[in-house]
């Protein structure tokens, strides 16, 4: 049995048409879970009695079970999840996590959805890359970590970032369905309000900028020499520097959104003076900011001779740097460090745990 929320609204219309349902039942069925927020057919009273039944008949609502959560001090609360075995045939008590971080002096909460379980693209900073890669999530998986994150916290999250395990332009037609009923089907987020973080994939980045989604976009960047990125993020070969720019400056003019780049600060590796003359010259393709994040220096990468993280020193000096060229710079200490935040984290304890059960 699948989730419903894994239809979009002409999915949903289908299968009322199919049922002899009338098609502005579709619209309802929708509206009891996103604003009503019932997770229980029998809870939706506004439908007959008979419908509810054949709903309940054919589909689930959420596919994901809430197994665990972590609070930090600095108030960033991470939910891991166990997927349920009824989409497809996987094996169940499989997890993925999303972490829900209030932004510091205002109202606003992010949400970092997972988009895969698991991570093909190996890249030697990052917990979901050792993970492997798994299985491509649904969009009811997708859309249940921010259902169920909003009830499990009871707070209004106001921003979604999709950072959080996989690459989403990996899994391009399940995000885009996702972003679909956020957008434009539920009308719940604006085109701001939504980032997609990606490795690379630059036919994909076309393809997502002729959607008409308009959200925003970041590239991990890392390094601005491929060689350098090949060395920390093996999948950086399928994709050469000069083709990911034209990708993003496309995105740019289709869309009109700044294009962000993270950048990880490793000590010797991209923190130099010739560093900040190559990430000044990659702005000025387009409106660009970049996203610095710091670095912390993590047990499971095997990769510790060649990734230290820079000091905090030359972290903050590196970002004022890049400010005295007029670049936008954001830095980031990572959110939630003490409950493992950084993607992938969690699970793979998790998974260490099960695997030292066995
Ligand atoms: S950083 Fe992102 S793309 Fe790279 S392995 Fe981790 S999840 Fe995948």
């Amino acid at each position: 049995m699948q989730s419903i929320l894994n239809l979009s609204h002409a999915g949903l219309v289908a299968w009322c048409e199919g049922k002899q349902i009338p098609k502005y039942r579709a619209k309802q069925i929708m509206t009891e879970i996103f604003s009503s927020r019932h997770f229980d057919f029998d809870e939706m009273t506004t439908l007959p009695k008979d419908l509810r039944a054949k709903l309940a008949e054919d589909f689930t609502i959420s596919s994901i079970v809430h197994a665990e959560d972590l609070t930090d001090i600095d108030g960033a609360t991470k939910f891991l999840f166990e997927m349920q075995n009824n989409d497809h045939n996987r094996v169940d008590g499989k997890k993925i996590e999303c972490v829900l971080i209030p932004q510091r002096n205002s109202d606003n909460v992010t949400l970092c959805v997972s988009s895969q379980e698991g991570c093909k693209l190996d890249c030697k900073f990052c917990a979901t890359g050792k993970l492997g890669w798994k299985s491509n999530l649904t969009t009811g998986e997708i859309l249940s970590q921010y259902l169920i994150s909003e009830e499990l916290s009871g707070k209004k999250i106001s921003n979604i970032v999709f950072m959080g395990m996989g690459d989403p332009l990996d899994n391009y037609e399940n995000v885009v369905r996702a972003l679909t009923i956020l957008l434009k089907e539920q009308k719940i987020f604006g085109k701001n309000r939504i980032t997609l973080s990606t490795a690379g994939f630059p036919d994909r980045i076309r393809e997502l900028a002729d959607s008409g989604l308009n959200v925003k976009l970041a590239l991990s960047l890392h390094s601005t020499t491929q060689a350098k990125r090949e060395n920390i993020m093996p999948s950086a070969k399928n994709w050469r520097l000069p083709e990911l720019v034209r990708a993003l400056e496309y995105y740019y003019t289709k869309t009109r959104q700044v294009i962000t780049f993270e950048y990880i600060l490793f000590d010797g590796f991209n923190d130099s003076d010739d560093d900040i003359k190559a990430l000044r010259k990659l702005c000025s393709h387009f409106p660009a900011k970049i996203n610095l994040i710091k670095f912390h220096d993590i047990e499971f990468t095997g990769y510790q001779s060649l990734l230290k993280p820079t000091t905090s020193e030359h972290f903050f000096k590196f970002a004022t740097e890049l400010r005295k060229f007029g670049l936008d710079v954001f830095t980031r200490v990572s959110a939630g460090e003490g409950v493992a935040a950084a993607c992938g984290q969690l699970a793979l304890k998790q998974n260490k745990k099960s695997n030292s059960n066995d």
